[in-house]
C-alpha cells in the first residue's frame, strides 16, 4: 500500500490535502518528511507556571545539542536520535487526516482500519491522527474513532476562509477556535480534553508566535502544521521550540520566540 501527501504541490488554499488524499506517509528512516512535528513540551504538569514562564522571554537563541537533550528537548535536525545506524531505525509511517469526519469519508476510514488491514509489528491494530474540524462533523463518528484508538486532534472549530484569516488572528481568536474545538470533541466525541493533545492550523497557515503561545497555554503537545520541502531525504525528526529551529519557512509568520 503506498500513501503520499499532495500538500507540497499545491497551492493555498488548496494547499491542505482533503480528508480522502492526505494519508500522510512519514518514513522517517528513510525518504520523505512531509511535516515535522513540533513537540511543543513534552512536561506540562502546572500550566500556569508554564504558561507564566512562557511569556515575554524573547527570540529563540540557537539550539545547542549539548544543552538540549532527549527526552525533555531536542534541536531540528536530521541527526537520528541515539546515534542509531540508519540500516537498524525501523520504518515509522504516519498517517493522518485533516477536516471534518462525516459519512463522506468514514466509510473509507472504515475499508482502511477494517481489523487485520493495517498492523503493526507487535500485531496492534494501526491508528492514525485525525485533526477534527467542527463545521460538517457527524461525532458519533469521533467518537467510534477514538473508541478505536485512533488519535483524536484539533483543527478550528470553524476552519473558515480566507486563508488570510489565520495569518493575521490574533490571541483571543484562535483560542476561541481551538480551545473551542476541543471543547466541542470533549461534549459532543466524548473525546477526554487530555486526550486532545495534537493541532493542525487549517491551510497549514500558521500565525507565528501567537498561535504556537495558544497552543503551549492550552496543555496542548504538538503540532503538525509546518511543512517542509528542504528535508525529504534525510528527513527532519519531531522536535522542541526551546529553541531556534533550522526548518525552513514555507508558509510565514512562523514562529521565532522561545
Ligand atoms: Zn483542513
Amino acid at each position: 500500500m503506498h500513501f503520499r501527501s499532495s500538500v507540497l504541490s499545491e497551492t493555498e488554499p488548496s494547499i491542505e490535502p482533503s480528508a480522502t488524499s492526505s494519508a500522510i506517509l512519514i518514513m522517517l528512516s528513510y525518504i520523505n518528511a512531509f511535516f515535522a512535528l513540533i513537540l511543543l513540551c513534552s512536561k506540562l504538569d502546572n500550566i500556569d507556571g508554564a504558561a507564566v514562564k512562557s511569556r515575554g522571554l524573547g527570540p529563540a537563541k540557537p539550539c545547542s545539542p549539548d544543552i538540549c537533550k532527549l527526552p525533555d528537548c531536542r534541536c531540528s535536525g536530521v541527526d537520528i536520535p541515539g546515534n542509531l545506524p540508519k540500516e537498524k531505525v525501523p520504518q515509522m509511517v504516519m498517517l493522518s487526516f485533516d477536516d471534518a469526519v462525516n459519512g463522506q469519508v468514514y466509510g473509507f476510514y472504515e475499508t482502511l482500519f477494517a481489523d487485520g488491514e493495517l498492523k503493526n509489528p507487535n500485531g496492534c491494530n494501526a491508528t492514525a491522527t485525525f485533526f477534527v474540524s467542527h463545521e460538517y462533523t457527524e461525532y458519533q463518528m469521533v467518537q467510534a474513532l477514538y473508541h478505536n484508538r485512533h488519535d483524536i486532534a484539533d483543527h478550528t472549530i470553524s476552519h473558515r476562509t480566507p486563508t488570510s484569516w489565520w495569518k493575521s488572528a490574533n490571541y483571543s481568536q484562535l483560542t476561541d477556535e481551538i480551545v473551542g474545538q476541543r471543547e466541542i470533541l470533549r461534549k459532543w466525541g466524548q473525546v477526554e480534553v487530555e486526550d486532545v493533545v495534537g493541532f493542525r492550523v487549517p491551510f497549514l497557515q500558521i500565525a507565528g508566535n501567537t498561535m504556537y503561545q495558544v497552543l503551549y497555554d492550552n496543555k496542548f503537545l504538538y503540532d503538525s502544521s509546518m511543512p517542509t520541502q528542504k528535508f525529504m531525504d534525510p528527513p527532519m525528526w519531531p522536535y522542541t521550540l526551546e529553541y531556534q529551529s533550522t526548518q525552513e519557512c514555507v508558509i510565514p509568520p512562523c514562529p521565532t520566540g522561545e
